[in-house]
């Protein structure tokens, strides 16, 4: 009688160690920011990775080339865009760049605004922050596979204005945070601001390197429990501090 009483809690013990493990499994988020949720002890970089054209376009005439994604990469895109999505409607997303915009932080000028409409250049981050409220971020059906000649750093390009941004399928690799800050960067273009050059450090004050930049940081930020975290990053030294201030990175 001990023997089956004994037999009879190994089973039951047993039986409940499955349902618990089951029940983890199932209820792990498969996509999202909720997913990656971590503690952070190592130094994070939050540079917007972001990378267009560089080489003289007459060396690239059949460049670059229609693509498709893998459902790999495809699924990389899906859960970046659930990040940018989570970024764009966070509280502090708005309130930061509208700081950096009132404090002129956010460099501007004819080139940049050249394709921007006529009435809101006098205003410009106000108008391509009503556009983020009015029109969204891309849908995942509108990137289009691309790819660059084989050493090009180049991450992707969207033409101001244009709603369809190219990705390039060989820079999918960087991490889902990096991909989704160039989402939020390249959207900028679509609502038609415009870099002064190719060259990245002549740019990283504009709107679209700010948000590409807040959206990794606050990304980092909000998968760290809301809790600031150190930060190694190349990036404008406007938002760097603001960042310092709120106490995002430390
Ligand atoms: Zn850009």
């Amino acid at each position: 009688m001990q023997r089956l009483t004994t037999l009879l809690l190994i089973m039951i013990f047993t039986c409940c160690q499955t349902i618990i493990s089951g029940c983890q499994e199932g209820s792990k988020p498969s996509s999202g920011i909720q997913s990656t949720q971590q503690n952070f002890s190592d130094t994070i970089d939050i540079s917007d990775k972001t990378v267009h054209e560089t080489i003289d376009t007459t060396l690239k005439r059949d460049w670059p080339k229609r693509d498709t994604f893998t459902a790999e990469q495809l699924d990389t895109l899906r859960q970046s865009l659930v990040i940018a999505n989570s970024i764009i409607y966070d509280t502090l997303f708005y309130p930061l760049i509208q700081n950096l915009a009132d404090s002129n932080k956010v460099d501007w000028g004819s080139t940049r605004l050249s394709s921007i409409p006529r009435d809101h250049r006098s205003a410009p981050t106000a108008f391509l922050l009503d556009q983020f409220q009015r029109r969204h971020l891309n849908r995942l059906e509108d990137f289009q596979a691309y790819r660059w000649e084989d050493d090009s750093p180049t991450t992707g390009s969207v033409e101001a204005c244009d709603t369809l941004p190219k990705v390039n399928v060989h820079k999918l690799d960087r991490g889902l945070r990096s991909i989704a800050g160039t989402m939020v960067h390249e959207r900028v273009h679509s609502f038609c601001q415009k870099h002064i050059s190719q060259n990245r450090d002549e740019n990283e004050c504009d709107l679209a390197y700010h948000v590409g930049t807040l959206t990794i940081a606050l990304a980092a930020y909000r998968s760290n429990n809301s809790r600031s975290f150190t930060s190694r990053a190349n990036m404008c030294s406007h938002l760097l501090k603001l960042l310092q201030q709120r106490n995002i990175i430390k």
